[in-house]
């Protein structure tokens, strides 16, 4: 089943990687997928598909997104970039004080 497939060691060691850099990179941050950049605890970091899998999107570095869980759901089976895109190739957005859009 290629869904099990798309979910096997290397995709978690992938994501973990992927989180873990985006955390270096921007800290706890979520780019926000239809609302503005917020921070996210690293719990609440998930990696998702831009190309879903359910779409045949392969586990692999370049079709991976850091999203909160709540802007992974929310982006679905869409297949384009969270607002993301912008946040993640320019500069981390600036450490939040207090809540940004929850
Ligand atoms: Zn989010």
């Amino acid at each position: 089943m290629q869904l099990l497939a798309a979910y096997d060691a290397r995709y978690r060691r992938l994501r973990k990687e992927a989180i873990d850099a985006h955390l270096a990179r921007f800290g706890a941050v979520c780019p926000g997928y239809g609302v503005l950049p917020h921070t996210a605890t690293k719990a609440e970091l998930t990696v998702d598909h831009v190309i879903p899998v359910a779409d045949g999107g392969p586990s692999e570095l370049w079709n991976f997104q850091v999203l909160c869980g709540t802007c992974n759901r929310r982006k679905g089976r869409a297949t384009d970039v969270a607002v993301d895109r912008p946040v993640s190739s320019g500069p981390a957005p600036k450490s939040a004080r207090g809540p940004l859009i929850a």
